[in-house]
C-alpha cells in the first residue's frame, strides 16, 4: 500500500488524482490539503490553508503529490525531497524558482522526483534507462494555446474569457492563461533543465496543435523517440503515483484509424515573448527564474482581475527582470526574499506611469 498525501486537492490535478487513487487498490489517501475550499472527510487528515509541512510531518506519507499552484508549493517540495519521501511534482514553480535547492535536497534525501507535468512525464519515460551522453536534445511540445496563429495586433483586446478557452487541455485558470502567453512553456523549459540536467541550448520547443505528442527525445544516432497519448492528465498522474508499476487506467486507446494529425511548427517569438524571456532568465540563472515566475504570477492575476491587458503580461515580466539583481539564494529564506522583491517590482509596474 502506498500512502499518498495530496496537496492541492480541489484543483484540476487534485480532482483527477483523487480519481486515480480511487481506482487503484494499492494507493491510499492519507492526507489532503486545499488552499481555501472545504475538504472535510476527504482523507484521514485534511487541512485548508496553513502550513503544508506540518501536515506532511503528521501524515508520514510514502508519496507527496504536490499540485499546489504557484510559489506557495515550494516548502512542501523541499520537505519531501529533504526527507527522502517520493515526490510526484505537479507544481512546476518549485523547480523553476528553487531548482538548485531542490536538487541539492534530493541528493541528500535520496527519494524519487517524478514529474507530473505531461511533457516532463513523457520526457522522463523516453529517457528512462538511457545514458545521458546518447541524448542530443529534448523537444517540449506546446499546443500554442487559444491564440496560436494570431499576431500581436490581434491580441490587444482579448479578454480573460478568450484566454481561458484552451483548445486541447482542460486546466485551472493560472496555467491556462500561461498556455495562452506561452509562459507555461517557458516555466516548463526551466523545469526540464533542472529535472533532466540538460543545458538550455539542448532543450527545444515545438508548437504541436493537437497535443498528442507530449515530448520527443533526439539521440546522437539520429533516432527520435516520441511519447504519444490523448491529452489527459490522469496518465502522468497515474504513472507517477504507481511508479514503477505503470498501472492500468480507464483512458481510451489512441485511435490511429480515425486520422491523427502530427503537425509541428516553430513558436512565434514576436507574438509570445514570454518563452524567450524564460530561456534568458534560465540561462542567467541565480534568482532570475524565481523573478520570472513571481512577475508572471502577479501579471496573470492582474489580467484575470481585468487590471492588465493581455499584452501587458509580458511587459510586466520584462520590466521586472530588468530591475531585479538576480543574485543566488542560499536557502528558502533567500528565495522568499527574491520572490517578494520581484512581486513588489511587478506590482509597481502595474501602476500607471
Ligand atoms: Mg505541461
Amino acid at each position: 500500500m502506498k500512502r499518498i498525501a495530496l496537496l492541492g486537492a480541489t484543483g484540476s490535478i487534485g480532482r483527477q488524482a483523487l480519481e486515480v487513487i480511487e481506482g487503484h487498490p494499492g494507493l491510499e489517501l492519507v492526507a489532503a490539503a486545499s488552499g481555501s475550499r472545504p475538504i472535510d472527510g476527504l482523507a484521514p487528515l485534511t487541512q485548508v490553508g496553513g502550513d503544508l509541512v506540518e501536515l506532511l510531518e503528521r501524515a508520514e506519507p510514502d508519496v507527496v503529490l504536490n499540485a499546489v499552484v504557484g510559489f506557495a508549493g515550494l516548502p512542501a517540495t523541499l520537505w519531501a525531497l529533504e526527507h527522502g519521501v517520493d515526490l510526484a511534482l505537479a507544481n512546476k514553480e518549485s523547480l523553476v524558482a528553487a531548482g538548485e535547492l531542490a536538487l541539492a535536497a534530493q541528493r541528500r534525501g535520496g527519494g524519487l522526483l517524478l514529474p507530473v507535468d505531461s511533457e516532463h512525464s513523457a520526457a522522463f519515460q523516453c529517457l528512462e534507462g538511457r545514458a545521458r551522453e546518447t541524448v542530443d536534445s529534448l523537444v517540449l511540445t506546446a499546443s500554442g494555446g487559444p491564440f496560436r496563429g494570431r499576431t500581436r495586433d490581434e491580441l490587444h483586446d482579448v479578454t480573460p474569457e478568450d484566454a481561458l478557452a484552451h483548445p486541447t487541455w482542460n486546466m485551472g485558470p493560472k496555467i491556462t492563461v500561461d498556455s495562452a502567453t506561452l509562459a507555461n512553456k517557458g516555466l516548463e523549459l526551466i523545469e526540464a533543465h533542472f529535472l533532466f540536467g540538460l543545458p538550455y541550448e539542448r532543450i527545444e520547443v515545438a508548437v504541436h496543435p493537437t497535443s498528442v505528442v507530449h515530448a520527443l527525445l533526439r539521440f546522437r544516432d539520429g533516432a527520435v523517440l516520441a511519447h504519444l497519448g490523448y491529452p489527459d492528465m490522469r496518465v502522468p498522474i497515474s504513472f507517477a503515483l504507481t511508479y514503477p508499476e505503470r498501472a492500468a487506467t480507464p483512458i481510451p486507446a489512441l485511435d490511429l484509424a480515425s486520422g491523427l494529425t502530427l503537425e509541428f511548427h516553430a513558436p512565434d517569438a514576436d507574438t509570445f515573448p514570454l518563452l524567450a524571456f524564460a530561456r534568458d532568465a534560465g540561462e542567467r540563472g541565480g534568482t532570475y527564474p524565481c523573478a520570472y515566475n513571481a512577475a508572471n504570477e502577479v501579471a496573470v492575476a492582474a489580467f484575470l482581475d481585468g487590471r492588465l491587458p493581455f499584452l501587458g503580461i509580458s511587459e510586466v515580466v520584462e520590466e521586472t527582470l530588468a530591475a531585479v539583481d538576480g543574485a543566488h539564494a542560499r536557502d528558502l529564506d533567500g528565495l522568499v526574499e527574491a520572490d517578494a522583491a520581484a512581486r513588489a517590482l511587478a506590482e509597481r509596474s502595474l501602476l500607471p506611469a
